[in-house]
């Protein structure tokens, strides 16, 4: 990178928020800087290997996330309804493919410039608003970015604290966060010899986890793991030739403190080793083997980021519409015990989704920063819902979209472009929205 360096929007990092706010804002024409501490794009979605399309539908099976998302996941959008029948093919995505698809899109963009290796550890903010950011190389090389507006697509709002934004870590009573997941994918089984070896549908994935988990608990019962989770979680590849499993579970991962991802990444990984030895236990998994382990900690969650609303649990269960809304979100609370006792999935009410509002992604007390991945300002409990891939797609993409307003407009804040005029652009490229439009014409 060029030591000093100036864009119309930063984004910072390249994960589902950060590539899906980056494509959002430089289709609008804008000039975009995509920076990424690690070596390869593609955040936890690629590296720690999540494998679920979580739904993205309402209760009558329209999508309510028809933007960008749809261009990563088009295989998830021509199956019938997200019903989660027996029979149903469980939509998941093959990480390396989610990669190169990312990679495509990107490269399709002259006005996108990605930088990997390049970790912001700096800001320099005046009068409200960051004027210029530093991030350093691996060999220790410095340099210096200037831009209009800045999105905040760190995941756990490094970009925001380091500019004084407020936020919250944990839940409430204690500050104590979901717990963090180290997957590991095996291959090399028989399905022949599973009570239903139909895995790639719900009927067979949950046939299979019943099957494991009494393997699983056995290991336990001889003390051979530290692993709390009660059971067995894992999905299928989309070609029925792997399985991720998503069931390992560590304790007090917090991603401001460096040392417990470290210990995490530690601890996750012996767990995996010690689950996979239980797995093969069953005469399916006799000659299976592990054929990756996530090289990435997967961490549920970091700082939520204070902004102008708070989404609260009863916004989401409630199917809360707003009139600044510029993303929806379908998929149920979903709180992975911070303490370790397995996952808790609560669903939205009627008629299945809620709104994220704009204001959720401007960060209290900042100008021209915008929150662009799972750090929107939200409690722990909505959060535990708007962070999967199908939420975070659509906050990056309505962020990107706003930025690109933002500078097309010489805004001085943020907040002086509408939701209105997000929404025409974002309903104009496909997207779901619900509410007035303001028509806004670019150049
Ligand atoms: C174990 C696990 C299982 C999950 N299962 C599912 C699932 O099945 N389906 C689903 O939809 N969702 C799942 N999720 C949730 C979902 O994958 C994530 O919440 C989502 O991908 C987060 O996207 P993001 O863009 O907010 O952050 P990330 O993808 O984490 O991207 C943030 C990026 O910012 C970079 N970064 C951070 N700080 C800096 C800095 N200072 N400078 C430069 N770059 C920086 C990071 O390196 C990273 O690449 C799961 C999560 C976990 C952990």
């Amino acid at each position: 990178m060029e030591r000093e360096t100036r864009y119309d929007i930063v984004v910072v990092g390249a994960g589902v928020g950060g590539i899906c706010a980056a494509l959002a804002a430089a289709r609008l024409r804008r000039s975009v800087l995509l920076l990424e501490e690690r070596e390869e794009i593609g955040g936890t979605g690629v590296h720690s290997a999540v494998s679920l399309i979580c739904t993205f539908r309402d209760k009558d099976g329209r999508p309510i996330n028809n933007g960008i998302h749809r261009e990563l996941f088009p295989q998830a959008y021509t199956s019938r309804r997200g019903l989660f029948d027996a029979e149903e093919i469980v939509p998941t995505y093959d990480e390396r493919e989610l990669k190169r698809t990312y990679e495509a899109l990107l490269t399709a963009e002259p006005l996108i410039t990605v930088r990997t290796g390049r970790k912001v550890t700096g800001v320099v903010t005046e009068a409200g608003k960051i004027v210029r950011i530093a991030a350093v190389s691996g060999e220790g090389e410095t340099s210096s970015v200037e831009g209009d507006v800045f999105l905040d697509a760190t995941a756990d709002g490094h970009l925001s604290a380091m500019a004084g934004a407020e936020f919250h870590i944990g839940r409430e009573e204690d500050g104590k966060l979901q717990t963090a997941t180290v997957t590991f994918k095996m291959t090399g089984f028989d399905p022949s010899k599973l009570l239903n070896p139909r895995i790639t549908t719900w009927g067979g994935i949950r046939s299979l986890r019943q099957e494991l988990t009494v393997h699983y608990l056995q290991l336990k019962d001889e003390g051979g793991t530290r692993n709390p989770r009660p059971s067995v979680l894992c999905f299928p590849y989309p070609d029925g030739q792997g399985i991720l499993f998503n069931s390992t579970a560590v304790t007090d991962v917090d991603p401001t403190r460096p040392e417990t991802v470290d210990a995490g990444m530690k601890e996750g990984t012996e767990q995996a080793l010690q689950l996979a030895a239980a797995v093969k236990r069953h005469p399916a998994f006799a000659e299976a083997e592990i054929e990756c382990i996530a090289p990435k900690l997967g961490v549920r969650e970091g700082r939520r980021i204070v902004g102008d609303y708070v989404l609260t649990a009863d916004d989401c269960l409630h199917a809360r519409r707003f009139d600044d809304m510029v993303a929806a979100c379908a998929y149920s609370l979903d709180i992975h015990d911070p303490l370790g006792g397995g996952a808790k999935l609560v669903k939205i009410g009627d008629p299945g989704y809620y709104h994220i509002p704009y204001r959720s992604l401007v960060a209290k007390g900042l100008k021209n920063v915008l929150l662009s991945s799972r750090c929107i300002s939200g409690t722990h409990e909505a959060h535990s819902s708007y962070r999967v891939m199908s939420g975070v797609s659509a906050i990056g993409e309505a962020a990107g979209t706003a930025a690109a307003l933002a500078v097309w407009s010489k805004a001085d804040d943020v907040r002086d472009v509408s939701a209105a005029r997000i929404r025409y652009v974002l309903q104009a490229g496909g997207q779901f929205v619900e509410g007035e439009l303001e028509r806004v014409t670019l150049g």
